[in-house]
């Protein structure tokens, strides 16, 4: 059973905090205000790793007690072809590479019809911006992906394919998104959106949608019942200020269509990509924006501590700083690992019930829409 939150964010015990600053964003929260931009960047810039981490683990046992969630889903990247050529991205192919692959329907459906998860709940679908195919490829992806497992929810598609498809098919993104939600979409995933500011963009992802065109397609999408989540990717050459700007941008799109149900945060990995020399963020970097996530998104309800990028006994900490969910099976991811990321590809569901277990919390199985299945 939940507390309420005023019971779990009492005890937090403010006046303990060593930064005035995070002392000041306990005394908010357990007020009920809202953050402001400067607070946010006291979340950032704190030492009081402890102190942040304390009060965005109270927000989050507020809502879910000692529950942390998981999907037993499968990852399916249809293309590594992609003309957008992101300086972060390792995972993207020229369409002549040796490993460019390109899944047809019969491909992609046969991967998830021999699925080794036995309770497939979702399958999540990404690929890269493929110069030649067209509408009735996405489509029919999704419809054969659907015939392969009656039942299966798909989540496909970042805001980037969105506005690529539609462009190719010479039509709106929302009538593109229409056609996706008849041919099965029933969500999409967060992917895309990096930092929101025009400085990086510029920098490492000039040929991708803006800011503006990101959060445009998501707002679309919630204002046709499709769920979406949003992602932040750090640790590169943002600034702080730019993290926080980002996290404002998303909370006030939350506050006019309401369809965000997840934010991840996404370390940056830089293996194999031009900024291999950098070092990538720091686990306390990394439990900061977790912590600083939650406090700043008060309107959006689940922060994914995202476990192919944080590493497992980072995602079974960051737990205890405001994440509430650790994502899936997934079975095998590609485009983290391709970075340099050093986790397994998949994990089991018996694993992942037993990371939440190890972290002293109680696992709960849901669904794309974050509807309990089944606890422990
Ligand atoms: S991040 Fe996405 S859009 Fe950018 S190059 Fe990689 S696959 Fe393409």
């Amino acid at each position: 059973m939940n507390k309420p939150a005023g019971e779990c964010i009492d005890e937090v015990a403010v006046d303990t905090m060593t930064d005035p600053a995070v002392r000041a964003v306990g005394e908010k929260v357990l007020s009920g205000e809202r953050l402001t931009p400067e607070d946010g960047l006291a979340c950032f810039q704190t030492k009081d790793l402890m102190g942040l981490g304390r009060i965005a683990s109270a927000v989050k046992g507020s809502r879910y007690g000692d529950k942390a969630f998981f999907i037993s889903n499968q990852h399916l990247n249809y293309t590594n072809v992609c003309e957008s050529r992101c300086r972060f991205c390792a995972f993207h192919r020229s369409p002549d590479a040796k490993d460019a692959h390109t899944y047809t329907h019969e491909e992609a459906a046969a991967a998830i019809a021999q699925s080794p998860v036995a309770h497939l709940r979702e399958v999540h679908v990404v690929g890269g911006c493929h110069p030649r195919l067209d509408l009735d490829y996405y489509t029919g992806l999704l419809k054969a992906l659907t015939q392969a497992r009656p039942g299966l929810k798909l989540k496909a598609f970042t805001a980037v394919e969105i506005d690529h498809m539609a462009k190719g098919a010479g039509i709106s993104s929302l009538d593109c998104l229409k056609q996706l939600k008849t041919a099965g979409l029933a969500a999409m995933p967060g992917g895309g959106a990096e930092v929101f500011s025009e400085r990086v963009r510029e920098a490492l992802f000039p040929r991708k949608i803006s800011a503006d065109r990101w959060l445009e397609i998501h707002g679309e999408a919630h204002k046709l019942g499709i769920g979406t989540n949003a992602t932040m990717l750090f640790g590169h050459m943002e600034t702080m200020e730019e993290r926080v700007m980002h996290l404002f941008r998303l909370r006030k799109q939350q506050d006019l269509t309401k369809g965000f149900r997840a934010f991840i945060p996404l370390p940056f990995h830089p293996e194999n990509t031009p900024l291999a020399h950098l070092p990538g963020p720091t686990g306390v970097d990394i439990l900061k924006t977790i912590a600083a996530s939650r406090l700043i998104l008060d309107n959006i309800d689940h922060i994914k501590a995202y476990w192919v990028m944080l590493g497992l006994k980072l995602t079974q900490t960051a737990l205890h700083f405001g994440a509430d969910d650790l994502e899936g099976t997934i079975v095998k991811e590609r485009i983290a690992h391709q970075a340099g990321a050093a986790t397994a590809p998949g994990l089991t569901r018996t694993r992942l019930v037993e990371m939440i277990q190890e972290a002293g919390l109680v696992p709960e199985e849901r669904d794309t829409f974050h509807q309990s299945i089944q606890t422990q």
